[in-house]
């Protein structure tokens, strides 16, 4: 059995710990609880081999740094979320990303970027698809649109994590 650390990164609110509450115990909460900093984990299957999940959901970056020593340290793969209600949040995720290159002094790392809140009215959407597929393209990486809410592509998440960690 093999164990993979993941780090959940983002702004505040964009559903970093609803994702990781739906994936790990399939359920979600309308209520905000702030988080300081959680590990939860969860047995996978891939490609025939048990894994489990460490996924640590982290307290939201913008009021310090995008990505301090601790949260870099020992991490596998990477879930960058940003809120598809939230320009700010999506605009952050360069910080963020830019930060963790400059931490870990790798030029590409295994990372997944989420649109979530996709559930919510299409009036509330500030950014558009396109956009997401062209960040993803520009970083090389997977992009899922998903909602904790509906359990809309959460399990994609983390299966495409997996993947990048261990595609290399
Ligand atoms: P975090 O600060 O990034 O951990 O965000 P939370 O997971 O605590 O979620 C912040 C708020 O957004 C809470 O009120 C959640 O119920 C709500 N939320 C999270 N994910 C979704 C989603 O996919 N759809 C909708 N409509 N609300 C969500
Ligand atoms: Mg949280």
């Amino acid at each position: 059995q093999r164990k993979r650390r993941i780090a959940v990164l983002g702004s505040k609110s964009v559903g970093k710990s609803s994702l990781t509450m739906r994936f790990t115990q399939n359920t979600f909460s309308e209520m905000y609880v702030p988080t300081i900093e959680d590990t939860l984990s969860k047995e996978v299957t891939f490609r025939g081999q048990r894994y489990v999940l460490e996924i640590t959901d982290t307290a939201g970056q913008e009021s310090g740094s995008p990505a301090s020593s601790a949260q870099t340290l020992n991490v596998d793969g990477w879930v960058l979320v940003f809120s598809t209600a939230n320009r700010k949040s999506f605009e952050y995720l360069r910080t963020v990303r830019n930060c963790l290159l400059e931490s870990t002094g790798h030029r590409t790392l295994p990372m997944v970027l989420v649109g979530n809140k996709v559930d919510l009215a299409a009036n509330d959407r500030t950014v558009g698809s396109d956009e997401v597929t062209r960040l993803a393209q520009e970083w090389q990486c997977p992009a899922v649109l998903t909602s904790a809410k509906t359990n809309q592509n959460v399990q994609e998440v983390f299966d495409k994590c997996l993947y990048e960690v261990e595609k290399l």
